[in-house]
């Protein structure tokens, strides 16, 4: 692989927190009730209301308030990892939260109807294509949904259970029944996103269902030729290494973005739940605590990652540490009526930092 560049690399996390605005019914229904949070943007700071004389403050890598644009949210969360991945390195972002507090709206939005509202993996791939020459470079995508610990393929709704290969040596992850699709321009791109949240609506009405319970994985592969100069190369053949002259492209470099829209992180009441809906509801728990203590051990700098415990994190192993980059967007609403799982939302968010 590239040379590590420790100085553009941190082991560290970064978190952002986003607010959406109150919606109609928030507006109308607490119209008399102050929100549960008050952002400071510029010292980066969020206070969480415990009554009316008292708050917590936490402080976060970026504070996006209710009147941060999708752009500014992109620019701070996703460009950093995507320039990181087109210079060959792996990169995650995140959005975790509640249930309606703008997850898929921060990552997902395909901005149709308004080209301002554009989400990051729509700005991700428009930022890729123009940054790689179309001759020697190559970009691909695959599209999945993992619920209950099984993988489907959102591009190919009959390729329903997908298993994680993990290289011994390398650790790298590759999911070989996968659809890849190669993405030449930006409307075939939101089209294959279109196509596989359309297929993901109808698996999920029929295992009886809904998106938030199931975290949505877009992965893109880039494949970069870099032309070497007329140079002596050493090129790596199994175990031997030797000095090449070089006059082609003598260096390939492949990065991997990986976007998740994460399954809704609210409690589930499982003392009312039975059969199905507790089996969900212990596997999204299994599932983000899983991860939770992965990018804890990440943001501790800690020797052992704990990938091993669920399917999510066995998937996200090669886009953890070293040299890959994580961002993590937080998303949460302002309504005090859901100010206990705003807390759990900023405490998952404070301890990835
Ligand atoms: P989630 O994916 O977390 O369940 P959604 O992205 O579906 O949440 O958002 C829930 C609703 O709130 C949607 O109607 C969405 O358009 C709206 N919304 C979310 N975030 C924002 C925002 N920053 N600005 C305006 N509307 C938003
Ligand atoms: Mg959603």
């Amino acid at each position: 692989g590239p040379v590590k560049d420790d100085s553009v690399v941190s082991g560290r996390v970064r978190v952002a927190v986003r607010l959406r605005p109150r919606n109609a019914e928030e507006l109308v229904a607490d119209a008399d009730f102050a929100d549960c949070v008050e952002l400071q943007p510029e010292l980066k700071r969020l206070k969480l209301r415990k009554n009316n004389w008292d708050s917590d403050t936490y402080e976060f890598d970026e504070v996006l308030t209710e009147f941060a644009s999708q752009k500014r949210v992109y620019e701070v969360v996703a460009k950093p990892v995507v320039e990181s991945v087109l210079d060959g390195y792996n990169g995650t972002v995140m959005a975790y939260g509640q249930t309606g507090t703008g997850k898929t709206f921060t990552l997902g939005r395909l901005g149709e109807e308004d080209t301002a509202y554009r989400g990051i993996m729509v700005r991700s791939m428009e930022d890729i294509l123009a940054n790689i020459s179309p001759e020697t470079d190559s970009v691909s995508v695959s599209y999945l949904q993992l619920y209950m610990e099984t993988i489907q393929d959102l591009l190919d709704p009959a390729n329903d259970n997908i298993s994680i290969v993990e290289d011994p040596k390398t650790g790298d992850v590759s999911l070989p029944g996968a659809t890849l699709v190669e993405v030449r321009d930006q409307q075939s791109f939101v089209e294959l996103l279109r196509f596989g949240e359309a297929h993901r609506f109808a698996a999920n009405t029929k295992l009886n269902t809904e998106s938030s319970r199931s975290h949505a994985i877009l992965m893109v592969h880039v494949k970069r030729s870099i032309k070497g100069r007329e140079s002596s190369i050493l090129s790596e053949n199994g175990n031997t290494s030797h000095l090449v002259k070089s006059f082609k492209p003598s260096l390939v470099r492949k990065g991997k973005l990986v976007v998740v829209d994460l399954a809704g992180s609210e409690r589930i009441d499982k003392s009312g739940s039975e059969g199905h809906t507790l089996e969900e509801a212990k596997s999204i728990n299994l599932s983000l605590s899983a991860l939770g203590k992965c990018i804890n051990a990440l943001a501790e700098n800690s020797a052992h990652v704990p990938v091993r415990d669920s399917k999510l994190t066995r998937l996200l192993r090669d886009s953890f540490g070293g040299t890959a980059r994580t961002s993590l967007v937080v998303t949460i609403g302002p309504s005090p009526r859901h100010r206990g799982e705003t807390a759990s939302t900023i405490m998952f968010g404070q301890r990835a930092m």
